[in-house]
């Protein structure tokens, strides 16, 4: 089964809750299995590539260990990873009992569909997909993000992208494993199994034990040079067992082997992949998958800290910071909407919080590089760039205004913009721009109008 979800790129309507729920309400129970024994298996559309080419998943088993496989990151000259993933894909549907039932296992065959159709390594837009990540998270200087970076055969190039976490397919992968435990990036052909590149124990557990299930050689780094912003360390960086199986050959998928190798690591699955670990900011607990998402799209210093513990309720949790209100959608489980940001500038552009009558002015789409039709507003300048580093419509969502001489939230009269999930101000003194603090902003509404429900930001 094949569904669109791009139209779900800001998975606010109905619409887009309908198709999801379609999505994984339906189950495919392969022939011979008996349905309700065998774990469930699920193919699915994660996603669209930068050039539209979609981005498919087959989901087998319902157990709380995320296991997430990789294959053709590299597109093209590593097509032979494709085909491993797809052969894996047959085993798998064929026996779905294989998977235990404290894991949930994914499998991608290509996370570079551009690549491989256009023949080449990189991304639609010549970027290497491997180099893109932002690795600045951890302990370790050696594999930051990088503009330059070193590639197949030591070949040194400006292929890290503009920034990290610039591509789509880099952004798609990042958000789906929030809630992973374990991921395996599958490359060729350096005939090797190594885990994320700063000290953890769970990666080098993984790669040692798919190293000797596979008969593949197990090294502790990648020994040809320094791999920077790499999908297996910015995922090591979040607490997610990851490591990088490279083929041995650059034309054969190995199945065989590899099939050994993954099958050893799902039969230690329970000790091999840690469950995903709250966090802790300022003495209060941050649910695993908000606080990787916190972690991972700017920390303190783009959202600060929470303001008080996460709330559950029957579409998911919700926890407030300073900056931002974060959810964790259930109905959108499966999908790199499964954390986002509430619709908080919605509210605040309702209410013309920090001035800005004139923002209702419609926009001209002649003046801005980017404009929306959906909501008649555009971005420019400075808060272009801010938004698009920032992680772009899936986190601040669109503009709902046009810029405006607003009251900041520091008293000054600032340039200032309103988005969906966020109000944008620009501080002129310094060139840089802000959230503003719209999370405060709702607890203290919260706060005046008790009692009140939980969810009242729509
Ligand atoms: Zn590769």
């Amino acid at each position: 089964m094949r569904l669109p979800i791009a139209d779900c790129r800001l998975p606010i309507g109905r619409s887009c809750l309908l198709l999801l729920l379609i999505a994984v309400s339906i189950t495919f129970v392969p022939p011979g299995q008996i349905a309700h024994a065998a774990p469930t298996v699920r193919e699915f559309t994660l996603g669209f590539s930068g050039q539209g080419r979609p981005i498919q998943v087959v989901r087998v088993g319902d157990g709380p260990r995320k296991l997430v496989v990789v294959g053709d990151t590299h597109g093209a000259p590593e097509a032979n990873t494709y085909q491993l993933v797809i052969e894996l894909i047959g085993y798998f549907r064929a026996h779905p009992d294989a998977v235990p039932p404290g894991v949930r296992l994914y499998l991608i065959p290509s996370l570079n569909p551009d690549g491989l159709a256009l023949g080449t390594r990189f991304d639609g837009e010549s970027i290497d997909l491997n180099r893109n990540m932002n690795t600045d998270l951890d302990s370790c200087t050696e594999n930051d993000w990088s503009l330059t970076v070193q590639g197949a055969r030591g070949i040194v190039s400006d292929t890290g992208g503009p920034y990290p976490d610039s591509q789509t397919e880099s952004r798609i992968i990042r958000a789906f494993l929030l809630d992973a435990a374990g991921a395996i990036f599958i490359h060729s052909n350096a005939g090797m199994v190594f885990p994320a590149f700063c000290e953890y124990a769970p990666s080098i557990t993984m790669a040692q034990i798919y190293a000797s299930g596979a008969g593949y050689a197990y090294h502790r780094y990648w020994p040809n040079y320094n791999i920077t912003g790499g999908m297996s360390d910015w995922a090591g960086s979040m607490g997610i067992a990851a490591i990088t199986p490279e083929l041995v050959t650059g034309n054969s998928s190995e199945y065989e082997q590899n099939l050994a190798g993954l099958q050893a690591v799902l039969a230690g699955a329970e000790t091999i992949l840690p469950l995903p670990e709250d966090g802790a900011v300022e003495g209060v607990a941050v649910p695993a998958a908000i606080y990787r998402y916190w972690r991972a799209l700017g920390g303190r210093e783009r959202f600060g800290p929470p303001l008080e513990s996460a709330r559950t309720a029957a579409d998911g949790v919700t926890q407030v910071f300073t900056n931002v209100v974060l959810q964790l959608r259930g109905d959108q489980a499966d999908t790199p909407y499964y954390v986002q940001p509430a619709p908080t500038g919605r509210g605040a552009a309702e209410s013309l919080a920090f001035g800005g009558a004139a923002a209702r002015t419609p926009g001209d789409p002649a003046s801005a590089p980017v404009f929306f039709p959906e909501t008649g507003h555009g971005i420019k300048e400075a808060f272009l760039d801010f938004w698009r580093r920032g992680g772009g419509v899936d986190v601040f969502g669109l503009p709902i205004s046009e810029e405006f001489t607003g009251r900041a939230s520091d008293g000054q009269t600032r340039m200032m913009q309103y988005f969906e999930r966020a109000v944008l101000t620009y501080n002129a003194g310094d060139g840089t721009v802000r959230l503003e603090p719209l999370g405060m902003r709702q607890y203290m509404l919260e706060a005046l109008m008790l009692p009140v429900a939980p969810q009242t930001v729509r």
